[in-house]
């Protein structure tokens, strides 16, 4: 990024850097995990669930957009290997091997819970300090607490099938 851009920014900056690329991670694997989730799901109500992951998907793989950008604007280097996605995600990937709707749901609810911290840590950390990480942290919970919202909802329905 420009230098005066850069002077704005009261942080640590490789430290900001190393964050965003362990939630570059996460998305990653959170759009994966979503993406062959919709490809594998099967049961009841299966048609409503893999939509809805379907969308959940591409809005983890447009999170990815945003961190990477942001990480390139800080003058670093987002991730460039997918075996650092291991290294460096805090909320891991959970494979689909049970296709069952039911327990794809639980595995997909434990994610977003672990997203909504992530971009919680993160805006505490950039808060006052740089401004324009921190909007894009609250976008980004924005879009995880629907998320999960979405699928709690989806699991309260299937209570009822
Ligand atoms: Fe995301
Ligand atoms: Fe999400
Ligand atoms: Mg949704």
């Amino acid at each position: 990024m420009g230098t005066r851009g850069n002077e704005l920014i009261e942080l640590d900056i490789p430290q900001l850097v190393e964050m965003l690329n362990k939630a570059l991670a996460d998305e990653w694997l959170a759009y994966y995990q979503y993406w062959m989730g919709a490809k594998v799901a099967s049961g009841v109500m299966r048609d409503a669930v893999v939509l809805e992951l379907t969308e959940h998907a591409n809005d983890e793989l447009r999170h990815a957009q945003m961190l990477a950008d942001r990480i390139l604007q800080l003058d670093g280097t987002p991730l460039l290997e997918p075996k650092q996605w291991y290294e460096f995600t805090n909320c891991g990937y959970d494979a689909p091997s049970n296709p069952e709707v039911k327990a794809l749901l639980v595995q997909n609810i434990k994610g977003e819970q672990c997203a909504i911290n992530v971009y919680k840590n993160l805006m505490d950390f950039t808060k006052d300090k740089d401004e324009l990480t921190y909007q894009m942290a609250i976008e980004i919970l924005k879009d995880e607490i629907e998320h999960e919202d979405d699928l709690q909802t989806l699991q309260e329905d299937l209570k009822n099938v």
